[in-house]
Parts: C-alpha cells; sequence; structure tokens
C-alpha cells in the first residue's frame, strides 16, 4: 500500500528496461480513438467492497508533492465486476498477519466474506484480476480457489524473480503471495496479460501507470463508464491536483500524470475513476453497509 517510495528510491534499478517506452508510448498508444466502445459489449455492475479503514496515513506517500506532515483516513477495497456470466474480483485484498502489526487497521473484514456480503460464494468467482503485486491487493488470491488469476506478464516475472535478486524491488510484497501466485500457476489458473489488452468483452487492462513495476487499470465500457485505477491512483486529490502516485521509481512521475489524464478520459469524468484507497466513493455512489455501487447492474 503505502510507503514504498523510500524502498524503491534505495532499491530501484536505475535502468528498468520498461520505464522509458512505457512512459513515451503508453498514453498515446492507448488513446481513446484506439480503444472505442464495442457496440456488443455486455454489461456489467461494478461494486467497490470496503475491507478495513486505514488510520492517519501520510499523504505525501500517496499524493507526491503533498505536505509532508498531513494525514488521512482511508480504506483498503477490492472491486467486484459481475455480468456476462462472469464474477470477477478486480484485487483480492489480504489476511496475512504481518501487515496488522505495519499498519494501523480497523473494522477489518476477511476478503472472502466481504465478498459474501454482496450475495457471493468465495468458490463461485470465477476470474481475479490483479491490479499489482503489493500485499493488500494481492494478499487474498488463495481465498478464492477457483478464480483465474489475471497479472501482467512484467508484473508476474518481475516480482517471482529479479525483486528478490540483488539489486531488486520487493517493497510491499508479501512472499507468501508470490509463493501463492507461483502454485496458482502450476495449477493452471494463471494468465497473463500482456500489455494494454482486452480482457474480457468491455473490459480492458491498461499498463504504464507504473504504482509496481508493471501495474494495471481496468476501463470497463458501459453507461456510464468506469476506470478503476487501484493503486495508480491512491486517492482523488492525485486527479484534483495533478499530482502523481506514488511510483516505482521517481521517473515515472510523468507517465503516471499522462495515465491519470488517460483514466478522465476513457471515464468521461473525474469521479468515474475510482482511486485505490480513497473512502470517497462511499458517500458518492449509493451505499450500504461496506458496499458502495458505482454501477447497477
Ligand atoms: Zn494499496
Amino acid at each position: 500500500m503505502k510507503g514504498w517510495l523510500i524502498a524503491a528510491l534505495l532499491a530501484a534499478p536505475l535502468a528498468a528496461p520498461l520505464a522509458a517506452p512505457l512512459a513515451a508510448a503508453a498514453p498515446a498508444a492507448t488513446a481513446p480513438a484506439a480503444t472505442a466502445p464495442a457496440a456488443t459489449a455486455p454489461r456489467y455492475s461494478i461494486e467497490e467492497i470496503r475491507l478495513a479503514d486505514s488510520i492517519g496515513d501520510s499523504v505525501a506517500q500517496m499524493v507526491i508533492g503533498a505536505p509532508p506532515d498531513q494525514k488521512i483516513d482511508d480504506i483498503y477495497a477490492l472491486w467486484l465486476i459481475r455480468g456476462n456470466g462472469r464474477i470477477i474480483l478486480f484485487d483480492s485484498g489480504f489476511h496475512r498477519p504481518r501487515w496488522f502489526k505495519e499498519w494501523t487497521i480497523r473494522n477489518y473484514l476477511r476478503p472472502d466474506r466481504a465478498v459474501a456480503l454482496a450475495g457471493v460464494k468465495p468458490e463461485t468467482v470465477t476470474d481475479i484480476i490483479v491490479s499489482h503485486a503489493h500485499w493488500d491487493h494481492m494478499g487474498g488470491i488463495d481465498l478464492f480457489p477457483r478464480a483465474m488469476i489475471w497479472i501482467q506478464k512484467e508484473e508476474y516475472r518481475y516480482y517471482t524473480g529479479p525483486a528478490w535478486q540483488p539489486g531488486g524491488d520487493h517493497g510491499g510484497i508479501d512472499p507468501e503471495d508470490v509463493t501463492e501466485l507461483v502454485r496458482a500457476n502450476t495449477q493452471g489458473r494463471v494468465r497473463w496479460v500482456d500489455g494494454d489488452q482486452e480482457i474480457f468483452p468491455g473490459i480492458h487492462a491498461y499498463r504504464g501507470a507504473r504504482h509496481t513495476y508493471a501495474s494495471q487499470y481496468l476501463w470497463i465500457e458501459g453507461d456510464p463508464p468506469f476506470v478503476l485505477a487501484s493503486d495508480n491512483v491512491y486517492l482523488y486529490r492525485n486527479l484534483e491536483e495533478h499530482k502523481p502516485s506514488a511510483t516505482f521509481e521517481p521517473a515515472d512521475y510523468p507517465a503516471n500524470l499522462a495515465h491519470q489524464q488517460h483514466m478522465i478520459d476513457l471515464a468521461g469524468r473525474m469521479e468515474r475513476v475510482i482511486p485505490g484507497h480513497d473512502a470517497l466513493p462511499f458517500s458518492r455512489y449509493p451505499t450500504q453497509g461496506r458496499i458502495a455501487t458505482l454501477r447497477a447492474p
């Protein structure tokens, strides 16, 4: 979640091979003209499920350039996308004990119990799209035993290999999550997303905002369209103040900002770009308990 910036500054290799081409090419290559909605895109409902509250976080670690002494209470969440015969999670939350000692986490509910509040049995989840490999997003993949896991190919490669070698950066990555990811792959339950790709009809993944080595965000077509940014945009403040989210390394700030604009273009309105840890959707959208309905069925 937060606080990887220092580790990244200390450990990030200077010559991350993806940084330059992505920063230069990704926003232009993913201009809205190239991703015009298909006339036949299925209808999906979109819900944000609050897993926990996060107390007293440093804004400056999420909104680069914010005053260093500001604190904010925010949230941990995952997103539930249903339609076209699929039950899809965007991110999977977390449950491993070590992280509860490192962060101030309140009102926690385990992800499999949280989705049950929306009437979803964990074993019926068909797919998990992982935005990035940090503990609070990939840490619940083992709670959904039949789901196919979709992750960027370069994210998989980096965090199962080079991240743990000298000079690698694995800040915020839980070794047990990586083990579960590799185990799922050996069971045939991992699919690599290769750059910008339509994963399901009307659900598009984009790489290049670089919260981690190869993080991804989603554009979900429809009326209205939404972008699920995950931590490629931590808070609405990033969008409102044109400030980068924390990125793999500082050289990625310009690409992150370019992708933020791309997200707004895809969603049509800033309010429909959903940040990774902002509590505001639970007051902006119809909310019952832990569940905000961004788009009804
Ligand atoms: Zn996070």
